[in-house]
């Protein structure tokens, strides 16, 4: 495995690589980030993994400086899995030139998290756009964990990418919890709790059967949840998953949600 420090380790690197899967990170890598990292090795000649926490789509100063940090057991990890290369950036390589015109989100996509998160989207595509076009892969790795991103990258791609998108499953604990970088944040009791939430709503969304007060439903539950475990919501929504507007069908949609506990703010979608 080559670790590349720069651009110049990266182009030296990739001089003549075809075939290149990429599973961009931002590190403390886990179960999820491995099935990703997976797929690719299997589907792609070689495989490069980024680990870069990308300041701009920190909406919040405090939760950039708290994003958990792991890099030598990043490594160790990306060793034991035999990728090819990883990329590990300094914010200077990326950031490396000006863009002309400013990455914008249509009002209709101002939602979910990007209603919640101003600019996180923003800097999100940025970065992609800013990784892949010096990495030049034919693959890109994402998971449905984060469905709102994976979304607006594949609306993104055609006109500015030309990379193929892979999608990949929610990886879960055994207690429906997904796996997340985040949940290093959670002292014991806490991570309880998350998987007490995060198995009410699958348990939910299971077991719901179409019926017109679907939306009633989902608020009851957003309110239960609130008391019982004394979390804050940002959002508890069913949308239609080929175009996340709010929907009242089972068919075709998935529960978004984003909620505190305490400062840790999750997300997921079931
Ligand atoms: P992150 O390091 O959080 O930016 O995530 C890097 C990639 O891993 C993103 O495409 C995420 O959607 C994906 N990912 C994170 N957690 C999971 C999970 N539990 N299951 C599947 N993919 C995940």
């Amino acid at each position: 495995m080559k670790i590349l420090l720069s651009n110049n380790d990266l182009n030296e690197a990739l001089y003549n690589v075809s075939n290149l899967g990429f599973v961009p990170t931002m590190g403390s890598l886990h179960e999820g980030h491995i099935s990703l990292i997976k797929k690719s090795i299997k589907e792609c000649k070689k495989t490069i993994v980024s680990i870069f926490i990308n300041p701009t789509q920190f909406n919040n100063k405090k939760d950039f400086k708290n994003y958990p940090r792991n890099i030598k057991k990043d490594l160790l990890i990306l060793k034991k899995l035999r990728i090819n290369f990883v990329y590990l950036p300094s914010v200077k390589d990326v950031y490396h030139f000006k863009r002309k015109s400013p990455i914008k989100l249509k009002k209709k996509d101002k939602i979910l998290c990007a209603k919640f998160r101003k600019g996180h989207f923003e800097g999100v595509i940025d970065v992609i756009d800013r990784l892949t076009k010096m990495i030049k892969p034919q693959k890109i790795y994402f998971g449905e964990k984060d469905f709102q991103q994976l979304y607006l990258i594949k609306k993104y791609n055609p006109k500015k990418l030309n990379v193929k998108i892979i999608s990949c499953p929610t990886i879960r604990n055994l207690n429906k919890l997904a796996l997340s970088s985040r949940n290093n944040l959670l002292t014991k009791n806490q991570l309880i709790k998350a998987e007490k939430i995060s198995k009410k709503i699958f348990l939910f969304k299971k077991k719901i059967s179409q019926n017109r007060n679907i939306n009633t439903l989902v608020y009851k539950l957003k309110k239960e949840l609130t008391n019982l475990f004394n979390i804050k919501f940002d959002y508890l929504e069913l949308r239609n998953k080929s175009n996340l507007q709010v929907s009242n069908k089972i068919k075709n949609s998935k529960l978004f949600v984003a909620y505190y506990i305490n400062k840790v703010r999750l997300i997921d979608n079931f």
